[in-house]
């Protein structure tokens, strides 16, 4: 299968959540530790032809723990001022 890299950006009231299709493996570890449940599974695919996840940009907090916990730093939270 060929998939495209890419870079899935969501602009919340707390901050900018990023997902790099090119890291996710698809493991969940993320959508598990989200203390908002706020993470989903994405219809976009990550580098092993899984599914990469997505928020529900209005429930995020920005609080950076599926940052935190993604084992292939495919996520990044930058949290606003
Ligand atoms: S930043 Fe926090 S609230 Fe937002 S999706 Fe990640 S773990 Fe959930
Ligand atoms: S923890 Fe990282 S690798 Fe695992 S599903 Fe979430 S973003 Fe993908």
């Amino acid at each position: 299968m060929n998939v495209a890299y890419k870079t899935f950006s969501f602009e919340g009231e707390k901050g900018t959540w990023t997902a790099f299709s090119g890291l996710c493996k698809g493991c969940g570890l993320c959508i598990e530790k989200c203390p908002k449940k706020c993470l989903a599974w994405s219809s976009n695919l990550g580098i092993y032809g899984t599914p990469l996840v997505e928020p529900h940009i209005d429930e995020c907090i920005a609080c950076g723990i599926c940052q935190s916990v993604c084992p292939d730093c495919a996520i990044a939270v930058l949290k606003k001022k």
